[in-house]
């Protein structure tokens, strides 16, 4: 008996310390895989970050695409990005597809992956400005969605009237918008200065129309109302009207990276201007020009 429980004493005592000798082995390699970790975020901390260019549509972002040059095309969900360098500088060109979704999602997904230095969302757009032509680019010195809406207190049978809505800001509290009267104002997101300054320095190299600064309003909606396009022209200041630049500005906003959003009008009802899909592939031309100015002016070493 006593014979029996001493050797399984020291069975018990040679568990204990096999036990010990793995966890010691673990512990090392876990360290030694952190150490590895760590001076990888290091070195690639001294990496040049990329700039990030958004177009949803394949006509709003192919052009530029073909542009990069070492280009590798990597994928996540219906997301395509386009990995390649302009002027020797790392460049993504991301395919986000139509509307806010897609842009915010697709702005997520390439901040997460590859932590851009900058992002500009660029594309066409629709005129809220009787004075924007076709062909004409609106740098969004301010962004704003104009889907985001409170609407006023209306009961059974008393109608809808939507030139009463009111702005909603879905950033103003983690309390609830609907109740919370600091949540009835427009929230603008602010372009990037370095990068609004690149744009307005390269002007001149879009000869199609002109290049002015100004709002760029965007939500899940076509308005083809000009009523509406007046209400939101006055009540929001908007110079056009698109579906992705807000969303993408507020993901910026939300990781803190520098953001603007670059439109071409490619029609506006204001002042008849036919829809010309040509004006997509101008606009990429053109914030071409901005990236290189960027690179040279605040990026290069
Ligand atoms: N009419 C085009 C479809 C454009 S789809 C066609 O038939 O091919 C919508 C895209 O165009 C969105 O990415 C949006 O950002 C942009 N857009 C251009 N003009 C717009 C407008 N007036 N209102 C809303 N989005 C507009």
């Amino acid at each position: 008996m006593n014979r029996l429980k001493a050797q399984k004493q020291s069975e018990s005592r040679w568990k204990y310390a096999l036990l010990v000798a793995i966890s010691l082995v673990l512990a090392t390699v876990m360290a030694a895989c952190n150490s590895t970790a760590n001076s990888e975020e290091t070195t690639s901390d001294n990496e040049q970050r990329p700039i990030l260019i958004e177009g949803p549509m394949p006509i709003e972002a192919e052009a530029f695409a073909d542009r990069l040059e070492n280009v590798e095309k990597e994928a996540s969900g219906i997301y395509d990005f386009y990995i390649g360098t302009v002027d020797d500088y790392p460049v993504i060109v991301v395919k986000t597809s139509k509307g806010m979704e897609n842009a915010a999602a697709a702005t997520a997904v390439a901040i997460e992956r590859y932590n851009p230095v900058a992002i500009i969302s660029q594309g066409t757009s629709g005129g809220h400005d009787p004075s924007l032509n076709v062909f004409d680019i609106v740098l969004g010195k301010r962004t704003v969605n104009i889907g985001a809406l409170k609407t006023r207190n209306r009961e059974d049978n008393e109608g809808i009237e939507p030139t009463e809505w009111i702005p909603m800001d879905l950033m103003a509290s983690e309390g609830s918008a609907g109740e919370d009267p600091d949540a009835e104002n427009i929230r603008y997101y602010e372009a990037d200065e370095d990068l609004l300054a690149a744009a307005n320095a390269v002007k001149d190299k879009h000869t199609k129309g002109k290049v002015v600064e100004g709002t760029i309003g965007s939500a899940d909606v076509w308005n083809n109302e000009v009523d509406r396009i007046k209400w939101f022209h006055e009540t929001f200041g908007t110079s056009v009207e698109e579906m992705e630049t807000a969303s993408a500005a507020q993901i910026a906003k939300a990781y803190e990276v520098p953001f603007l959003g670059v439109r071409i009008l490619s029609n506006n009802k204001t002042n008849d201007g036919e829809y010309n899909p040509d004006t997509a592939t101008a606009n990429q031309e053109y914030v071409y020009e901005v990236v290189k100015e960027y690179i040279a002016t605040y990026l290069a070493k």
